[in-house]
């Protein structure tokens, strides 16, 4: 085992230094965060801390007021320490890791490890966030000792958002730096590729290569960005922001910035030529269109608020429209599910779209390729793989995409094209693969032939996971799955991974199951979100042919699931991620534990369709809350049924993990994934940890609650905001029957409100608001325009 690092000072608190501090927070490393006296102090300043304190202090500020956010939860900043590199520099001898993400210019880099060698102590990991210059020019002058501890860890913005880290060693740099280094990419989530010492990596390489060479050729075909976006997006198995929208969102400044250094410091690069940036791009970075950040890139939007698009002929805004015939047929591309299928048939696409993705990705395939043929930028297909994926968020990395398309047939079209291929690919033909990955094989183009496909065991989805070949348990709407050491797994298997009466009905025939055959229970989703909630289409039915009994049925029968699983005599673990809203929040709460995804979103947001939880949200909320009082406290519950009223009232969604920890809709020992690719893998290992530690099934509680006097308050409370206009009249009818429901129910307050009271009342308010019209309207609009409509 290596040492761990801990301990870490992050120099410079701009853009990057700022996230990666965060980020180094929010994996509960100490950070002391450093940046330059600010220059122009007066006198007196010069004397004061804080205004020596300045730059880093801001640094940290807009790390804690950025959106989306940097810190999982603001506490976390309590882990950041701010500093100058004058006064503080001497305090980097405590750390394990010192990184610099301090201005792109060589001398300062230099400047600044010259001062870092005379101060860290041996074993201390000493890293740069460059972007692209070069090790061997940044440590000239430094000693083996310190080239020892040297790498290159380039992460990608947003830092707590991007999976990819690049990491680069130098000649000298120790096994032992490296490996310490790997350890952290993990604990921090990352996802790593190891690059080579060449301008701006791999990611940013190939990803301004293909970039460059879609507006080259989006001006050679006389097309304009939002015919671009609509083919590079979802068609392509790129993000659908696609290129334009992507480069707004990054800011035209920092696209450019990588480009010219590739263009300066890429002499002999056969295309070095796309990286010339052409000159309408040139003068909207005079008129400091940037994008987002100036409001106006390649888009703007208009004083009638419609987006406007910059017309790169004319330099001028104009209204955004685009080609009648690329917009058709990428439209309908974008809704075929698999990747690899929509990008088949974007290039198999008779039209302009399928013209233009050809042209673009033949040319940044055959890049691609010629980088890695002669291990250039990297060892392995797979490295650009996942660099495009974990840095740029495409769906398909170049040689996926390549075999997406077929690998003989792409080849002899590229052949026909005259696009150059590397003499490793034409051997690869003449060997007779014909993919670049094959039965867990990648094919290793150094050795004209397939090597196995390393993968890490941690990664094993609940697909790899999942043993026998066929279902445990099985209906239209879940499976549960044998997925060995005595786990059974549930995963569901309806449209975005909604609660229907099948999932329902699967919830318990797998708890029956797992206390019979198995020794614990592990829920785990694949889809995007883990759950949206219930599958509102069915209440709206029923409630517009009133079906009060159906409804009433349909709520008790998620209620008692959850409870079941909730007193199950085996470990129930749940894994939620991404969205994990209405049922998906109250079925982690019959969870015995969690393994959540440290992005994982999730509040109970049933009033904003007119209702309120139906599935025992309100007790398990409001339970939570009050599970960690102590015996014997005497603790006025009102507060606590208070905040929880807030909570589910005003539809508070958390935004991480952490921050549902902070909320108590998690608990704190819930254990939390910093990459989801581990997270199934993690919750089957708490599950079996659980198990073997002697699990028993917790006792129902039961707490005394405010009663009448805090439904009077809490209604107060309400009035007040419908008279200032906050909530509507309906608001507060939906919020009078939550705050009974929170109570304990009219009449309550002396004793103790038990469980199945609580569900009850729940379940009473939830039928009677389907009932009413204005929840019906507002149901009817999140079903047509996917947003809450106000009444
Ligand atoms: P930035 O301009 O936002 O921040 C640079 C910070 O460094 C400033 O706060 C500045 O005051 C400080 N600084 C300058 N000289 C210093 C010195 N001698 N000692 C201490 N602090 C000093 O820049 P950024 O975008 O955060 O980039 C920082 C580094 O990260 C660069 O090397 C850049 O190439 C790299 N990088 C940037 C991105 C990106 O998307 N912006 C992504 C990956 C890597």
């Amino acid at each position: 085992m290596t040492k761990p690092i801990r301990k870490t000072c992050v120099i410079g608190a701009g853009v990057m230094g700022s996230g990666i501090a965060a980020h180094f927070a929010n994996a509960g490393l100490e950070v002391l965060l450093l940046d330059i006296v600010p220059p122009n102090l007066t006198d007196a300043e010069k004397k004061d801390p804080a205004a020596r304190n300045r730059f880093s202090a801001g640094g940290l500020d807009k790390a804690l007021k950025a959106r989306p956010a940097a810190f999982f939860h603001k506490s976390q900043a309590r882990l950041v320490r701010v500093g100058n590199t004058e006064d503080d520099l001497a305090r980097v001898a405590e750390c394990d890791l010192v990184i610099e993400a301090v201005l792109e210019k060589l001398e300062v880099k230099q400047d600044l490890f010259a001062r870092l060698e005379k101060i860290v102590q041996p074993g201390t990991v000493v890293a740069s966030n460059t972007s692209g210059l070069r090790i061997e020019g940044m440590l000239q002058g430094r000693s083996p000792a310190f080239k020892q501890g040297f790498l290159v860890m380039h992460f990608f913005n947003p830092v707590r958002y991007m999976k990819l880290l690049e990491v680069v060693v130098g000649p000298e740099t120790s096994k032992e730096t490296l490996q310490r280094v790997k350890d952290l990419g993990d604990k921090l989530g990352k996802g790593i590729v190891i690059g080579k010492d060449t301008p701006n990596f791999v990611g940013n390489r190939i990803g301004t290569h293909a970039m460059m060479v879609t507006i080259h050729q989006m001006l050679a075909d006389g097309l304009a960005p939002e015919d671009i976006d609509n083919i590079t997006g979802a068609p392509m198995a790129h993000p659908k922001s696609a290129s334009f929208r992507t480069a707004d969102l990054v800011g035209l400044d920092t696209f450019v910035h990588v480009a010219d250094n590739c263009y300066a410091s890429l002499e002999k690069d056969e295309e070095r030529d796309v990286f010339k940036v052409p000159p309408f791009i040139r003068t909207m970075l005079g008129q400091k269109l940037l994008g987002d950040k100036t409001k106006g890139g390649f888009y703007k939007k208009g004083a009638d608020k419609q987006i406007q698009t910059l017309d790169p002929k004319t330099g001028e805004y104009r209204a955004k429209g685009g080609d009648e015939g690329i917009k058709n047929a990428t439209k309908a591309l974008s809704k075929i599910e698999d990747p690899k299928t929509r990008v088949a048939k974007l290039v198999a696409d008779p039209g302009k779209a399928g013209a233009f993705a050809w042209k673009v990705l033949s040319r940044s395939l055959a890049y691609a390729a010629r980088r890695v043929a002669t291990g250039e930028i990297a060892d392995s297909v797979v490295a650009v793989d996942d660099a495009m994926k974990w840095g740029y968020n495409w769906e398909l990395g170049p040689f996926e995409t390549w075999d997406a398309l077929g690998f003989n047939e792409t080849l002899a079209t590229m052949k026909r094209d005259g696009i150059k291929v590397p003499e490793a690919i034409l051997k690869m033909e003449a060997s007779g693969a014909s993919a670049f990955y094959k039965d867990g094989k990648v094919f290793d183009l150094a050795k004209t032939a397939y090597v196995p496909l390393e993968k890490d065991p941690r990664n094993a989805t609940f697909d790899i996971l999942k043993r026998g070949q066929a279902p445990v348990l099985k209906n239209d709407g879940a499976e549960a799955w044998d997925l060995g050491d005595g786990v059974l797994g549930l995963t569901f298997k309806t449209k975005a991974n909604s609660i229907d009466p099948d999932v329902i009905g699967m919830l318990t025939l797998a708890a029956e199951r797992a206390e019979r055959d198995f020794r614990a229970l592990v829920i785990s989703n694949e889809g995007e979100h883990f759950c949206v909630g219930a599958n509102l289409f069915l209440v709206v039915m029923a409630a517009s042919q009133k079906e009060w009994g159906q409804i009433r049925t349909m709520v008790a029968g998620y209620q008692n699931a959850v409870q079941r699983l909730k007193y199950a005599a085996v470990p129930v673990v749940v894994a939620p991620y991404g969205m994990t809203l209405g049922g998906g929040l109250e079925l982690c709460f019959g969870a015995s534990s969690l393994q959540a995804a440290s992005e994982t979103y999730s509040g109970l947001v049933e009033v904003g369709v007119g209702l309120i939880p139906g599935g025992g949200g309100t007790l398990n909320m409001l339970w939570r809350a009050l599970e960690a009082i102590p015996e014997g406290a005497n603790v006025n519950t009102y507060e606590y049924v208070t905040q929880t009223f807030k909570n589910i009232a005003l539809v508070k969604v958390a935004t991480s993990a952490e921050e549902a920890k902070a909320l108590r809709y998690f608990r704190r020992t819930d254990g939390v994934s910093f990459d989801r690719a581990r997270q199934t893998t993690e919750a089957k290992a708490r599950a079996i940890g659980l198990a073997e530690s002697g699990y028993h099934a917790p006792t129902p509680r039961a707490f005394t609650l405010p009663g009448d006097s805090g439904i009077a308050t809490l209604s107060m409370m309400v009035d007040t905001l419908v008279a200032g206009g906050f909530a509507s009249e309906h608001d507060a009818l939906i919020a009078r029957k939550l705050a009974t429901v929170l109570c304990g129910g009219a009449g309550g307050g002396s004793r103790e409100v038990t469980e199945d009271e609580m569900l009850e009342l729940e379940r009473e308010a939830f039928v009677s608001l389907t009932g009413e019209p204005k929840s019906q309207e507002r149901m009817q609009y999140m079903l047509m325009n996917n947003k809450p409509l106000r009444n």
